[in-house]
């Protein structure tokens, strides 16, 4: 018997922690934060359930900034990671610690800065099975194609197999390449639904965003206008150094100074060095390999003169950010331009600016591009693995139900679920 249990968001892109059992032995996948409200799940069912280790598959806030609270309902209880999301991890949530702080002062921290540096890693390798604890499950961790050091979390007791996706990305990108999943069959498939709403990625082919950005740069640049790239740092910021580390290998925009803001610069030598050679599309591919210049906060009231691309957080533009001050200077010059490579927030100024340009002032332009799976690619993975029972979570109510019904047509022997935050699954 699997057991399953939603501690955090289920129906939505929330806090994620999931509590499974595979015959009483409980283990808790990620334990993160609501990426709006702060909220973290309860540590209460994990401590009645007895779990004895936590799994965090990567560093996005979504999964890992509940960590230091749900911890102390979980005392000595082991966090396994790779090493490239421990330290990731660390980083982000030293980074938002420091923004809760410049918002609500010293009282409004969720966590402390001790509780932050100890928490008790136990760092593996992808793809090296290790059991969790003596005579617990078995754990292999696999290469997510998300984010640096992002896992999919393989986990194997008394004949029965489970897998969690965590956020994952299968085709690959320019930077990494891409998920890799065990062979199937299983008895259970947790699998994230971002996009299971989205059918405008359906034919995007990876190639064709990538030949539209440099067209759109080249074009740009060529004449005379400056090029911001709202990123965010955990993640977007490697994938579009990789991007330009391309196009400069293809003799293209080599004389362009780029800039880099923000936290981007700590993420990107983190990702560069814990990123395994074969973790990447391009082997010799470095991300240290564009020369980039220091974006400093002044600058971005006072921008540098002459054609630039400028990498900067916040990919949603928010209040107060670098790159949404940076917006604010570069919209007036119709040279200019604003490009989005990513997902926004309905709720966020980005995402206002996208739907609102307008003559005379800087080109606003949208490439889609994602570190979450196509729904297509979804099905299709879900489908090689041949599980007996596939839980939906991660998603919009939405994308869950077009990927139920996708599934079910696809197998049919297969049983679907979209469990509600607390709701026990019982998984024969
Ligand atoms: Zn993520």
């Amino acid at each position: 018997m699997i057991r399953y249990r939603a501690l955090g968001a289920a129906g939505t892109m929330g806090e994620s922690a999931h509590l499974v059992e595979l015959e009483r032995a409980a283990v808790l996948l990620d334990a993160g934060c609501h990426p709006k409200t702060g909220a973290v799940a309860s540590p209460r069912a994990a401590q009645a359930a007895g779990a004895r280790a936590v799994v965090l598959s990567h560093a996005h806030l979504d999964h890992s900034g509940g960590l230091p609270i749900m911890l102390r309902g979980l005392p000595n209880t082991p966090v396994f990671a790779t090493a490239g999301t421990r330290a990731l991890t660390g980083l982000a949530l030293r980074d938002h610690l420091g923004r809760v702080r410049a918002q609500a002062g010293k009282g409004g921290l969720p966590f402390s800065e001790a509780e932050r540096l100890g928490l008790p890693w136990s760092v593996r390798p992808f793809g090296l099975p290790m059991d969790l604890w003596t005579g617990g499950p078995r754990c292999t961790l696999h290469d997510a194609g998300h984010i640096a050091g992002a896992a999919g979390v393989l986990l194997e007791h008394a004949g029965r197999r489970l897998f969690y996706t965590g956020d994952t990305h299968l085709a690959p990108r320019v930077w990494q390449r891409g998920a890799h999943w065990p062979a199937g069959p299983i008895d259970v498939l947790v699998m994230e639904s971002t996009h299971g709403a989205n059918p405008t990625l359906d034919d995007v082919e990876q190639p064709a965003l990538e030949a539209r950005l440099a067209d759109l740069l080249e074009s740009v640049l060529a004449g005379g206008g400056q090029v911001l790239l709202p990123v965010f740092a955990f993640g977007k910021a490697q994938e579009m150094l990789a991007q330009l580390a391309c196009l400069r290998r293809a003799g293209r925009l080599s004389h362009v100074p780029v800039y880099l803001g923000g936290l981007a610069a700590r993420v990107n030598a983190l990702a560069e060095r814990y990123t395994p050679h074969d973790a990447r599309r391009h082997a010799d591919l470095t991300l240290d390999e564009v020369p980039v210049r220091p974006l400093m906060p002044a600058m971005a009231t006072h921008p540098p003169s002459g054609p630039a691309i400028f990498l900067v957080g916040s990919g949603m533009l928010a209040e107060g950010s670098l790159a949404g001050t940076m917006a604010d200077q570069l919209m007036p010059d119709s040279k200019n331009a604003v490009i989005f490579v990513g997902y926004l927030d309905p709720d966020t100024p980005g995402y206002e600016l996208r739907g609102g340009g307008r003559p005379g002032a800087a080109r606003i332009e949208s490439v889609p591009f994602s570190a979450h799976a196509r729904r297509t690619d979804l099905v299709a993975a879900a489908a090689a693995m041949a599980p007996r029972h596939i839980v939906l979570v991660h998603g919009e109510e939405s994308a869950r139900l077009w990927l139920e019904a996708a599934l079910m047509q696809r197998l049919p022997n297969t049983r679907i679920h979209r469990p509600m935050p607390d709701q026990v699954l019982e998984l024969d």
